[in-house]
This record gives C-alpha cells, sequence and structure tokens, in this order.
C-alpha cells in the first residue's frame, strides 16, 4: 500500500533528523522537526566533514596485545576514556570488540557497498537545489601513514577497495605532498581515497538542507521532547513547552534516541564517542585542497570556511561530562608537525556525540513493536556520510516505495 499522507514527527534536527525531515516531506508527507537549539548545531555542526563514497570499513578496536595495553593504560593518542565511565561501557566495548573481528568489518563493507554507491551523488543532488554546491568539495581524501607497517596494516583495505572497484591512488611521500605541496613528509606513504568527497563547513550543509525543507513548507518546533506514547491511535508528543499529537514519529535524536526510547520498552546499545575538534589558521600560504588523514596518529586535519578542523579520535565518556582539552592536545604536535598550523582560532575545543551502536552502523527502519513509529539513529562515525541515504530510505519505507538500497543492512532486528 502506497500511504503518501499523513503527519509526522520527526525527533531531533541534527543532519540526520533534518534529511529524514527533508525527505518524509518530499514523499508526500506533512512533517514537523522539533528540536530544543538550533538545528545543526551539535554533533553534526563540528564533524571533519568527510562524505565517506566508494566503500566502507568500520572503525574497528585493535586487536594486538601491545595496542590494547597501551588503550588500556590510556596512552593511545586516537582513543582516550575517562575511568567513571568505564562500567557504563563495559558490555558496549564487548559487542563493539566482536564486531571489530576483520570477518565481522568486511562483512560490514560488504554489505554496505550499495549504501556507498549512493553517499555523495546524493549530497552534491541537495546542495545544488539549496544553491550551496560549492560547500561539497570531490577532491578525495588522503589518508597517511608514518612508517611501513600502518601502511601494511591497510592491506585488507586496499585488497577489499581493489575487488569493489574503488577508485584509490597508493603514493609515495614525494607523490603526496605533490597533491598537498603544504604537507611535511614526516609520513612514509598515503593512499588518495579518490571516491570520498568532504564539505567545507557542516554546519552549512545541514542548514542548506533545513533551508529546503523549511521553504516547501515543512515545519520547525522549537522544543524539547520528554516522552513519545501511542494515545488512542496516534502518538502523544510530550515536551517542554507543551504536548502535541501526530499520526508517525520518527525517532532521530542521535545519542538521546536510547533514552526516550526506553519508555516504549526498547534498549538500544547506543553510546556517544565522543571527539573534539579545534581550528587553526594555516601558516602563511599553507592550505590543503582535500581532507588529510593521520592514519598512525588517529586525527584528521579538514580545510573548513573557519580554518583548518583539526578532529580528535574517540573520547568514551558519559554524555554530560565535562570538556577535556586532553585528546586535542595530545594530537596537536602531530598535527603541526604534518601541516604548518599557525595560531588557534578557538577559545576551548568543540565537543561532540557519535551516536554510536557496537557494529557502527545506523537503525534505519520501523519499530518492530509499534506502529507509526520509525527509527533513524546511531549514525556514529557516518552522520554526514548517511544522513540524506538513510532519510531518502526511509521515507521510501513509510510510503511504501522501492527503496534505494536493500534496507536489512540497517535493520532495527540487529538489536531488538
Ligand atoms: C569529531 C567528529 C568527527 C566526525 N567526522 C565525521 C565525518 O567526517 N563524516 C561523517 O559522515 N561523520 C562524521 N562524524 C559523525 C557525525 O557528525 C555524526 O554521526 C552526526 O552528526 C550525527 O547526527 P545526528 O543528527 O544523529 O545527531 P546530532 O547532530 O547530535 O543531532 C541530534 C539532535 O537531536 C536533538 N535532541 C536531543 N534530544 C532531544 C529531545 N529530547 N527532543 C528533541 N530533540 C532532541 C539535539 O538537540 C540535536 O540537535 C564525526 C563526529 C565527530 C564528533
Amino acid at each position: 500500500m502506497n500511504e503518501t499522507s499523513g503527519d509526522v514527527a520527526v525527533i531531533g534536527g541534527g543532519v540526520v533528523g533534518i534529511c529524514a525531515a527533508l525527505f518524509a516531506q518530499r514523499a508526500g508527507f506533512s512533517v514537523t522537526l522539533v528540536d530544543p537549539v538550533e538545528p545543526g548545531s551539535l554533533t553534526s555542526f563540528g564533524n571533519a566533514g568527510i562524505v565517506c563514497g566508494g566503500h566502507y570499513v568500520p572503525t574497528a578496536m585493535p586487536r594486538a596485545p601491545m595496542e590494547l595495553l597501551k588503550l588500556a593504560l590510556n596512552r593511545t593518542t586516537y582513543a582516550s576514556y575517562r575511568a567513571e565511565a568505564v562500567p557504563g561501557f563495559l558490555s558496549w566495548l564487548a559487542a563493539f570488540w566482536r564486531a571489530s573481528a576483520p570477518e565481522n568489518l568486511y562483512q560490514t563493507a560488504r554489505d554496505t557497498l550499495p549504501a556507498m554507491g549512493e553517499t555523495v551523488g546524493l549530497h552534491r543532488k541537495l546542495l545544488a537545489e539549496a544553491d550551496a554546491g560549492h560547500l561539497l568539495w570531490e577532491t578525495g581524501w588522503l589518508a597517511v601513514f608514518r612508517n611501513e607497517a600502518d601502511f601494511n596494516a591497510s592491506a585488507a583495505e586496499r585488497d577489499f577497495a581493489r575487488s569493489a572497484g574503488v577508485d584509490f591512488d597508493v603514493l609515495s611521500a614525494r607523490e603526496a605532498c605533490e597533491l598537498e605541496p603544504s604537507l611535511n613528509p614526516v609520513f612514509k606513504r598515503a593512499i588518495n581515497w579518490r571516491a570520498n568527497a568532504s564539505v567545507s563547513d557542516p554546519f552549512a550543509v545541514s542548514q542548506a538542507y533545513l533551508k529546503l525543507f523549511l521553504e516547501a513548507g515543512g515545519e520547525l518546533r522549537k522544543a524539547k521532547v520528554v516522552s513519545v506514547a501511542p494515545v488512542d491511535g496516534r502518538w502523544r508528543i510530550e515536551t517542554d513547552t507543551g504536548p502535541f499529537r501526530s499520526t508517525q514519529v520518527i525517532m532521530a535524536a542521535g545519542v538521546w534516541s536510547a533514552k526516550l526510547l526506553r519508555s516504549l520498552g526498547y534498549d538500544f546499545p547506543l553510546k556517544p564517542k565522543r571527539g573534539y575538534h579545534r581550528h587553526f589558521a594555516p601558516q602563511g600560504n599553507a592550505g590543503l585542497s582535500r581532507t588529510v588523514v593521520d592514519d598512525t596518529v588517529g586525527y584528521v586535519l579538514a580545510p573548513m570556511a573557519r580554518g583548518i578542523r583539526m578532529t580528535s579520535g574517540i573520547e568514551l565518556a558519559g554524555i554530560d561530562a565535562p570538556v577535556s582539552e586532553r585528546m586535542v592536545q595530545r594530537i596537536e604536535p602531530y598535527a603541526r608537525g604534518l601541516f604548518p598550523l599557525g595560531e588557534s582560532l578557538d577559545e576551548e575545543p568543540w565537543m561532540g556525540r557519535r551516536p554510536a551502536l557496537p557494529d557502527s552502523l545506523p537503525v534505519v527502519g520501523k519499530a518492530p513493536r509499534h506502529e507509526g513509529l520509525w527509527f533513524d539513529f546511531g549514525h556514529a562515525h557516518m552522520g554526514l556520510t548517511f544522513a540524506p541515504l538513510t532519510g531518502l530510505l526511509l521515507s521510501q519505507m513509510m510510503s511504501g516505495a522501492k527503496t534505494i538500497i536493500d534496507p536489512r543492512v540497517f535493520a532495527p532486528a540487529r538489536y531488538v
């Protein structure tokens, strides 16, 4: 049945919720987007701007004993944890460990190949519609490896990418510096993953998609949702500015989704993989024409509208734990060695919360135990990348249309 009418409330206005709202609207629903803050201003504001294309091998927990020891001692540059948060992460970490087994990672890589063929094109199309095509740079991204061992560790991914027909070039340090002349050759090898793109201002991207939604008659309600409950065949949405009703609900509140769903009996293992950024002015005429990922140290240098954005790896900490300088302090000396960073442009580091399920994939689809309730959260490291795709996919599922990819890859049944 093709049911493309009625009203839908989208809870959460990060890039994921905005895209869910936009595509639900385009499928014929009358849509209200609900968020207490400016849409796109939390996690979606400060990411590294990479729109992953071609293929995706999820971030994994290391398996080498020495690396695990360094992690346990809180000595790595790519991850950090707060001791008080550890008990709350134990079962999640056990599941993340299982998901990190190479056979599971590459199963995910195979399962997501159809999705990865759509990501960049969807952003390109939406940004063009919003007159914001200039935000998208289709220049690939450069992974640099400071030693041969780290480069060799990427062999499995290169083999996978090659077999999937993904475009990339393996470069020497000299060749990489020809592509990006401002880089210092403190690394041995590089890979230019050409199928990837990046955006120069993730917040502006969210705002561009929000503009498309509002201009087409979408409603934005500034309110914090306190609870959602089925009442008489509809949904009652209780907010801090009063209740309202809706025929259907899309839960897209990033890492906060799990708490809102608990009273409905869903217990998703959704945790904040927190991450930081800080902007720097480049020295002199230095610049980057693509995003650079320091694979050995575990940070990203992204050329952004505001300056060079240095983003960190993962901090395991409570959602509301205070911001810490530790991660950016650990990576900054390495970043300065790789690229001539000038003065810092931010007084303190920005922090965001990647909404992460153990298998690093979002849940997208119908709630198994409730009519009219839909999930679109848990995008972890790939929220910017996947937001238009999962929004479109969900709208197709909601309206009974043919779906752009097989939705089973993101099925809620993985966790329910
Ligand atoms: C350092 C860093 C680098 C990253 N780099 C990349 C990258 O290069 N490429 C990529 O694809 N991804 C990247 N990511 C991941 C990406 O940013 C996230 O996956 C994405 O922003 C998640 O979007 P979201 O809309 O689910 O969550 P959010 O942006 O956090 O939005 C959730 C929204 O829900 C709202 N909300 C919460 N509770 C309620 C409530 N009770 N009622 C109503 N609304 C509510 C919040 O106010 C918020 O606006 C990175 C993340 C970090 C931290």
